[in-house]
């Protein structure tokens, strides 16, 4: 979360309050007024929030010889976890997700490789040493930011921040309290990775990015994992390609329940946690117990404490994010918000790393260039990831109607799968064209190992407006999954296997 300030033909002021009226403003007396001891700075940008977003911003702006603070604090979770700079991504989001992800991908090649002629002992994971040497690769990325921070000459407060008016940010206390009831029993993603010791058998609430992939490096480190589905999983994602996902992870041990919702968490005498839940079509209740409840149930920002009324900035009061328009100014012309904590945006570090780069060159004066969020690749890290770029089937559909849309799709196997004898049922791919020569490509979807990597090359190919055609034309590199991309021929609408066999 990172919204970006600037003083309107002038100056940024950062007031720092004493102590005293500090620890009074966060028992509710904010908006008192500071003290004569306090200080007082003015920076030509003053950027909230130290995530992927705000620090690209800061550093940008500082490049481009502005005078540069960035305030971050991080509210500790329910549970007391806490991190250091970077933001969500780097501390509990991307970065330990992929390290844990990998660390289960591992133990799938473990597995493999007895079948390429590796003698293997039985091996065993150890939780500790793992989550040991992703938090100490993610420390390492904190101090990073820090000493990025510090070359840059851009300042940086590890404080609270609130507005006081349009032009004025002060300090609020760190009251870093104890929130009892909700979350009572329960850890979110903010905590798994920051977990000592392994969480046992877990049940993940949620079906979206997080819980999916929580659920799967859990299962892939050997846990016996439960994810609770409402609804549907990966809303917003292709549907099909969705369930391909989450029957991957079926097949690799991960239970699902599906359309449950928890009612009641209570800790039995043993410590183990007791969940009952709800069938939401037969309206029955069960039970079960775990020594674990993750709660993937989605993310609010945190804009309240911001007090951005008193500035003048507008907010969805559903999502509690920031208005902005396609420059990314928010209600107030000098005030603007960019990555998670700003409405409509996708919640992902790559665009809000972009969008705080530009924001900072058009502010500089540098370009008029503005964050074009169409396009945009991402992919899911599950077991068997993957990767998307533009739009889903359904989406296409919607938008051109069925008869103007053609969906190219192939299940194929990957060679490595073949001598592992792994099954790859679920390896598919698909194209989403338009149905009129020379068919643009409007979203492409890859199920398979690699998928980010894969997903990335092609993505440059769909923004530079690439047609089926085209891709049709280009050479694959054998053997690869990639390569299956460019030799999409059957269509869904004429019915044909897509089975790829034969190289
Ligand atoms: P999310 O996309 O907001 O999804 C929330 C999930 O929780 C949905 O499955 C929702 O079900 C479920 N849920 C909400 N309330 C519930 C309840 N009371 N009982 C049961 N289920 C409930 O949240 P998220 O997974 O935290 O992801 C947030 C954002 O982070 C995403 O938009 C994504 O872009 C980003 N992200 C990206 C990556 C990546 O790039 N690899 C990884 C992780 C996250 P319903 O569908 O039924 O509402």
């Amino acid at each position: 979360m990172a919204a970006a300030l600037r003083g309107a033909g002038g100056r940024f002021r950062w007031r720092t309050w004493a102590a005293a009226a500090a620890a009074a403003a966060a028992g509710g007396v904010r908006g008192a007024a500071p003290s004569a001891a306090t200080g007082r700075q003015d920076y030509d940008l003053l950027v909230i929030g130290g995530g992927s977003g705000g620090l690209a911003c800061a550093k940008e702006a500082a490049q481009l010889g502005k005078k540069v603070a960035v305030v971050d604090y991080v509210e500790p979770s329910p549970r007391g976890t806490r991190w250091g700079l970077g933001g969500t991504c780097v501390n509990v989001g991307c970065i330990p997700k992929k390290l844990m992800h990998q660390a289960a991908l591992l133990g799938g090649m473990i597995r493999d490789a007895t079948h390429y002629g590796w003698a293997i002992q039985p091996v065993l994971h150890d939780w500790g040493t793992m989550a040991e040497a992703v938090q100490n690769h993610v420390k390492s990325l904190n101090w990073g930011h820090r000493v990025q921070l510090q070359d840059r000459k851009v300042k940086y407060f590890n404080v609270k921040a609130s507005f006081v008016n349009e032009h004025t940010v002060c300090s609020v206390a760190k009251d870093g309290k104890e929130i009892e009831g909700a979350l009572e029993y329960g850890i979110t993603s903010d905590d798994i990775f920051w977990l000592k010791e392994s969480p046992g058998k877990t049940l993940v609430v949620g079906a979206s990015y997080v819980a999916l992939e929580c659920a799967g490096f859990l299962t892939g480190l050997g846990l016996d994992t439960t994810v609770m589905i409402r609804s549907i999983p990966l809303r917003g994602f292709d549907q099909q390609m969705s369930s391909l996902v989450t029957e991957y992870m079926a097949s690799q041990g991960t239970r699902f329940l599906r359309g449950c919702t928890p009612s009641r968490v209570r800790r039995l005498p043993d410590g183990q946690l007791q969940v009952t839940w709800e069938d939401l079509t037969s309206g029955k209740e069960d039970v079960g117990t775990f020594n674990t409840v993750l709660w993937a149930i989605g993310r609010i920002p945190e804009t309240r404490s911001l007090n951005l009324e008193k500035a003048g900035v507008n907010i969805n009061p559903n999502s509690q994010k920031i208005l902005v328009d396609a420059q990314e100014t928010t209600s107030v012309p000098h005030i603007y918000a960019i990555g998670d904590v700003a409405e409509g945006r996708p919640e992902l570090t790559p665009t809000a790393i972009m969008a705080g780069k530009l924001l900072a060159r058009r502010l500089c004066g540098q370009s008029s260039d503005v964050m074009d969020y169409d396009n945009v690749p991402t992919t899911v890290f599950t077991p068997l990831e993957y990767g998307c770029v533009g739009l889903s089937e359904e989406e296409a559909v919607a938008r051109h109607g069925e008869e103007h849309v053609e969906v190219y799709h192939a299940y194929y196997k990957p060679l490595e799968f073949t001598v592992a004898q792994r099954d790859a049922s679920q390896c598919y791919i698909k194209m989403v064209c338009l149905r009129k020569p020379p068919q643009l490509v409007l979203g492409l979807h890859f199920l398979g190992p690699n998928a980010g990597e894969v997903t990335q090359g092609f993505a440059l190919g769909i923004k530079c407006g690439a047609s089926y055609v085209q891709l049709m034309q280009t050479v694959g590199i054998h053997p690869t999954c990639a390569e299956e991309v460019a030799k999409l021929r059957i269509s869904k609408r004429s019915g044909l296997d897509p089975t790829v066999t034969g190289c």
